[in-house]
Formats: C-alpha cells, structure tokens, sequence
C-alpha cells in the first residue's frame, strides 16, 4: 500500500518539508503527563461537542480501507443527516471530519477544537488550517462541501447555568481561500513527506520552535543560534539570518537594547552586573517566605462561577527563613482530587503566609493567582492585598541585575537555576515540569489515573512544587552574594 499522510505531518510540511518528514518517520513515543492530560481534554471536549450536535452514526476509524469505504457507504445514504469521524482519502492523503452535516444536497464540514470561543477575538489560523486539509481532501475524494465549520468552547459558558457549551463559527470563506492554496503545493507535500530521503532542511523562522532543531536538523551544534535573542520577530530574524550564530552578530546589528544586552553577554562569554539592578535586593525584609503555586485551567469549568479555561490554583509550596543563614523550614498545600478546596487553601496560605517579611516569587503568575483568590473571596480581599504589597519578584534581578552567557537570553527559573546552583537539579524528580503537575492534577481530578498510583503521583507533585520554591531560596542567597553579602 502507498504511504499515506495525513493532517498534521501535511501541516508541518507546509511551513517545512523536512519537518514534515521527520514528522511522517518518527516512531511513537509514550506521550507525556502534560500530553497525556491535553489528550484526553480532546477526547472529553469531541464527546460532549457530539452529544451537543446531536444524534449521529459514529464510523469507525480503522483499518482505513474500511473507514473509507464506510463513509462513501454513508455519504451516499439519503436517510444519513449527522455522521461522526469519517474517513477520505485524496492523492496518498488521509483527512479525518469530526463531523458532517447534511446541507440540502451538500454536506457542512464540521471540526470540533478544545479551543474558547470570543466573539472579540479572532480565529486561530491553525484552525482554519485544519479545516482547510480537511476540505481539501475531503472534496477531492468527491465529497460536496457546503460550508466548513468550527465548534469551540463558549467563553460564556458556566457551570449549571444557561448559555450553551459549545459555540459556531463559520469559516466557510478562509477555508477556501486556504484550501486552494493547499492544492497547489499537495503533490509536491506529499513528494517530499512520503520520501525516503529527508528534503533537505534550511534555517527559517519556525525552527525556532522545532522538536528537531537542536537535535537532528540546522540548529545541531549551535551553542547560540538567534534565536536566543529575547523577543526576536521573523522580520528580525530574517535580516540577521545569514549571520546564523550570535557569535557573528556585528555591533551594529540592528536590535533593542535588551537584545543587545544578551547578545553582548553571549558575544563576552562573560556575565554582566549592574549594581543598580541588584540594588533592588535591598528591598527584601526579614523573615522571608518563598511561594510557588501550581495551577490549571479546564475547558469546562469545574465551579460555578469560573470561566472556561480560566486558572485554578491547587498547590502552594512555601518556605520560610527568618534571616539570612538561618535553617531554612518548608510548608505546603495540595487540593485532594475532588470538592472545592479553594476556600481552605486561601485561608491555610493566608495563615502560613503570616503578616510580615518579603514573599519572594518567581515571575507575575502568584501575583495573579492572588488577584484571582482576592476577586473570588472578597471578604478576604484585604488579607490578599496586604500580601501581594509584600511580593518581591527575583526574576528581576536576572532582568536587570545579572546576566549570565550560560542562561542564553532567557530568565525562567528552569534556565538559570542551573548556571547559578548546579548542585540543585529537577533532573532526578519524576514530575519535574509544569506542564508535567498540571497534567496529573487533571487526570487525578477526572479519575483518569489509576488509582493505586494516586498516593505516589500526589508525592511526586509535592516534591516538584517544593523544588521550586528550596530553588528561589538558593537563587537569593546567590544573588545576595552578589549585591555583597546581603
Ligand atoms: S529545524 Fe527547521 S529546517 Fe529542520 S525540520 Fe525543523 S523547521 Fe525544518
């Protein structure tokens, strides 16, 4: 049988051929607990987003011959008005409709995405992408297109009240626009994917993203593409792309001046203080308590008045030292899998948060984290203020106080704990991301994680979180050894 390829390995190789080649040979991999937590968002969002659209015959998806068949055999029943999943395949490509409609004598396309719908925002251009393949192939293998459609998740929508879950958006116009475009370049995709050989690759913007960039393709070897460059746009990219490394960067490459700063750093080899950016340590007040706040956010929401989407937090961790040197003591929340813990949590972190001292954070989100518990407790609302005016946010310092050629560019506590603390790892812990502790909230959440394994997943949870706020703790004190033994 000839290769087929299907959406998401034609997609990529629209932007880049090779990227859809690696996409097309890659063998499979267990997918990761943040993966694992968006797949099944996806699976759970289709199922509702059926039974929203109505009674429907649900094809089946494999072997594809008999998928194809299935949906010709469907297609062409007249007393057919809803069909789930169906199959087409055109020129070596496979397309998979979450839905069709029957539409007089033609057929609505329907895609159904985990997405939020805002009547004020506009359409995500993967997703007219999406629908345009599938149009694409779709009408090719004879099907008569009348409109194409996306089903998102209504921003509106609440828990137990009454505006639907699911919202309508017609893309009928950009998805021909697009599905036109497709067909021109199909067979050449399909050429190139299906290949044995890999097309060969060139450096363009979207490797800044690319799975294979480091590791396989043009960025294997580079210490420093530009892409480290903080903030670089496409148009950047592509003025100063023949220079390839920051290492060749000329000193008067066009950049901003926290570009240029970065770049100077990566260009000396050598790290850059600026006493006034550390000055601002000064600030910290004694005992100071480190905070960290894990969150996630569901498509649909999970109390009454949250919106879809909108960020739950579900963990603290926090530390306490009440000068500098002292022993160092450790506190921390995890909400149980079920119930509204909200409440509880705000009142413990109030409570272990005390009233006075600095609270050290890393980046704006505990900040609006509080700003969301202040808004949900109003009765609590001076408590939280009164601690967000403590916050003191050490990303700062690696703003504006200290920059090192090893964090190339960029400040996450994942990027300069490393250079700053070696002896501090993530490396040994289980759960060791974020995206990683949210997935198995959710899944512990949804029961969709076996539950023998609960008690071990909710540790492994607890040792992340504490792991970033004991990080926040030896990332001061280093600082603080900078600014001269504050
Ligand atoms: S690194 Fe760049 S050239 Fe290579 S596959 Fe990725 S996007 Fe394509």
């Amino acid at each position: 049988m000839p290769l087929r390829v299907a959406k998401k390995e034609f997609l990529a190789a629209v932007t880049c051929r090779t990227q859809g080649w690696y996409l097309q040979h890659a063998t499979d991999q267990a997918p990761g607990l943040g993966l694992q937590w968006r797949f099944w968002v996806g699976a759970h969002v289709h199922d509702r987003a059926r039974a929203w659209l109505g009674d429907g015959v649900m094809l089946r998806r494999t072997p594809l011959e008999a998928a194809t068949e299935d949906t010709q055999q469907y297609v062409a029943d007249a007393s057919q008005q809803l069909l789930f999943e169906t199959t087409f395949v055109w020129n070596g490509l496979v397309a998979r409709a979450d839905a069709i409609r029957r539409h007089g004598i033609e057929w609505d396309l329907i895609e159904i995405k985990s997405g939020k719908f805002k009547s004020d925002e506009k359409v995500n251009a993967e997703f007219v992408d999406d629908l345009a393949y599938t149009r694409m192939v779709a009408a090719g293998a004879g099907l008569k297109v009348a409109r194409a459609l996306l089903i998102l998740i209504n921003g509106e929508y609440r828990l137990n009240g009454t505006a639907e879950p699911f919202a309508y958006v017609d893309l009928t116009e950009q998805v021909n626009v697009r599905a036109a475009e497709f067909s021109a370049i199909a067979d050449d995709v399909y050429a190139k994917v299906s290949a044995d050989e890999r097309p060969a690759p060139e450096m363009i913007f979207a490797c800044k993203d690319c799975d294979w960039f480091k590791t396989d393709c043009v960025g294997r070897g580079i210490p420093d593409p530009l892409f480290v460059i903080p903030r670089i746009t496409e148009k950047k990219f592509e003025a100063l792309k023949h220079y390839e490394r920051v290492s060749r960067l000329p000193a008067d490459a066009d950049l901003t001046d926290t570009q240029r700063k970065v770049v100077e750093v990566i260009q000396s080899g050598t790290p850059r203080v600026n006493s006034g950016g550390l000055a601002v340590l000064d600030n910290v007040q004694w005992p100071v308590r480190y905070l960290d706040f894990e969150a996630i956010s569901a498509p649909f929401p999970w109390f009454e008045e949250t919106e879809p989407y909108q960020m739950v937090p579900f963990q603290y961790s926090l530390h306490q030292q009440d000068a500098p040197g002292a022993p160092v003591t450790h506190k921390e929340y995890l909400a149980p899998g079920e119930g509204d813990w909200r409440l509880y949590m705000t009142e413990q972190l109030l409570y272990d948060l005390g009233t006075s001292g600095s609270i050290v954070v890393y980046s704006s989100f505990e900040k609006q984290q509080l700003n969301g518990l202040a808004k949900l407790f109003p009765e609590l609302a001076d408590q939280i203020n009164a601690v967000i005016a403590r916050l003191f946010d050490l990303e700062v310092i690696f703003k504006h106080g200290y920059q090192h050629p090893g964090f190339l560019g960029r400040t996450s506590i994942k990027k300069v704990l490393p250079v700053m603390v070696p002896a501090l790892s993530y490396n040994a812990l289980v759960v060791n991301n974020g995206d990683d502790a949210l997935g198995v909230f959710g899944l512990m959440r949804v029961k969709a994680l076996e539950e023998e394994s609960v008690p071990a997943r909710r540790e492994q949870l607890l040792r992340y979180c504490e792991l970033d706020t004991l990080a926040m703790v030896r990332l001061h004190e280093a600082t603080a050894k900078l600014r001269g033994g504050g």
